[in-house]
């Protein structure tokens, strides 16, 4: 079988990575494209210059390549609707359609679903300007909790600790005055603050059947001990322990399987990864969010320990079969990626700078994103440019063999945090 991954990221290369060993490429001569990909992926896949945002051409190019699967990473193409095309032209696609993707692409949807299938998650008000966002300010407390309705990149959520912060919120989402044209369709949600310890938890379904597919947490903030201000995630490690067995199964009856009902129900099936982003409260597994795709870093802590096909399950989740296959196992060992950005993140990066991958143990992997060939020679091309991962028997053995990595790799104009995995190692330590 022939297959199409879509994106150019860390987490399209750790899929990439471990789709090339599917028995469908690996044994059965199928070739692995990725588009438009980058040159780490290029190692795994052959790449092709297709945009995303032009469905006709995905939809000529699977056709012309006899693609039997396109694998949709990031969110913006699901969100847009690329899934739908695809399946319309008879191709079978890895991600929600559309409709399904408003999980992710709106906070309001998901909050209402919460609401009709009884799914813990924060009280919320949804407001449609800024005057009814100032009068629903009233019903909470500090810290506030505004978040714009649609896909913000990570930026559109506030947490404000004092009113006057969180009406500057609201004023930068509605504009000051109420209602008008420029802010029609603008929209929302005020929530309330939950506090706990944040964990990731993954399903695939196919819209009917739901299994676990692992855990993780992941470090938003740019500096160490969790300072400076929020990026697309500086590293993460899996499995989450924090997120015990009891704790995954709570997760599981209590938010995800009813949602992936609720959305049947509502005619509007899920399929693909469903990502849950969950707070551990004293009440309880509650939801912060939901993802409509694998995350990244997560994405490269995940698939080196998965055990199984990828293609064979994510083919599973495309044409509505999951349930004649196994459920997912993972293996034991920790998995921990330490991101390197080059200066300036999550600032203006700075480009070109020149990256060597020296001396690198055969079980670290170097998952490339933001990387380009200048004359052949690796250089940095964007925020986040490498995800060195390392497997170990604990997080600390983990974490050890990923820094070693980082420690042999020559990238000058990038940096990283060093304190990668801490929550989870001082559990382990105490
Ligand atoms: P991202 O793209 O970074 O995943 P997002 O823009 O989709 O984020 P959320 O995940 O909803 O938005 O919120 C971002 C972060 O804000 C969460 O990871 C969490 O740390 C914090 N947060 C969001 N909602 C709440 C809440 N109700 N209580 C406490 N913290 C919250």
């Amino acid at each position: 079988m022939n297959i199409l991954v879509l994106g150019s990221g860390g987490r399209e290369h750790a899929l990439c990575w471990k789709l090339a060993q599917s028995a469908s490429i690996a044994d059965a001569g199928g070739t692995l494209y990725a588009a438009p990909g980058n040159p780490g992926i290029a190692a795994c896949a052959t790449l092709t210059a297709l945009d995303a945002a032009d469905h006709a051409a995905v939809v000529a190019f699977c056709r012309e390549q006899a693609i039997g699967l396109v694998v949709i990473g990031p969110e913006a193409p699901l969100v847009d609707g690329l899934g739908d095309s695809l399946r319309a032209a008879g191709v079978p696609v890895f991600g929600p359609s559309q409709a399904a993707a408003q999980l992710e692409g709106s906070k309001a949807f998901t909050k209402r679903l919460c609401e009709r299938a009884n799914i813990p998650t924060a009280r919320y008000v949804e407001v449609t300007n800024y005057a009814q966002g100032i009068a629903a300010l009233a019903d909470f407390t500090a810290p506030y909790v505004i978040k714009a309705d649609g896909l913000a990149a990570g930026k559109g959520v506030t947490i404000a600790e004092y009113n006057d912060a969180a009406r500057h919120a609201l004023l930068d989402i509605f504009g000051d005055a109420a209602d008008t044209p420029a802010n029609a369709g603008a929209r929302a949600v005020i929530e309330e603050f939950m506090h706990g310890e944040e964990a990731s938890f993954f399903a695939l379904t196919d819209g009917k059947t739901v299994v676990p597919f692992g855990s993780a947490q992941d470090h938003k903030r740019v500096g160490d001990g969790d300072t400076g201000p929020n990026t697309g995630g500086m590293g993460a490690y899996s499995p989450a322990r924090v997120l015990t067995d009891d704790l995954a199964a709570e997760a599981m009856e209590r938010i995800v399987l009813p949602t992936v009902r609720q959305m049947a129900a509502d005619g509007i099936p899920y399929s693909g990864v469903l990502y849950a982003g969950l707070m551990l409260t004293a009440e309880g597994v509650k939801l912060v969010e939901y993802n409509a795709r694998f995350g990244d870093p997560e994405c490269q802590v995940l698939m080196p320990r998965f055990a199984g096909d990828l293609a064979d399950v994510m083919l599973a989740c495309a044409n509505g079969t999951l349930a004649d296959l196994p459920a997912p196992r993972f293996c034991e060992d920790t998995a921990l990626a330490v991101v390197m950005a080059a200066k300036g993140y999550p600032g203006t990066p700075e480009k070109g700078g020149a990256i060597d991958l020296f001396g690198l143990a055969d079980d670290v992997m170097v998952f490339q994103a933001g990387t380009a060939l200048s004359d052949g020679q690796l250089v940095a091309n964007g925020g986040r440019v490498l995800a060195v991962t390392a497997t170990g028997s604990d997080t600390k053995a983990a974490r050890d063999a990923a820094y070693a990595a980082i420690d042999a790799i020559d990238f000058p104009s990038g940096f990283c945090r060093r304190d990668i995995g801490w929550r989870e190692i001082e559990r382990e330590q105490a």
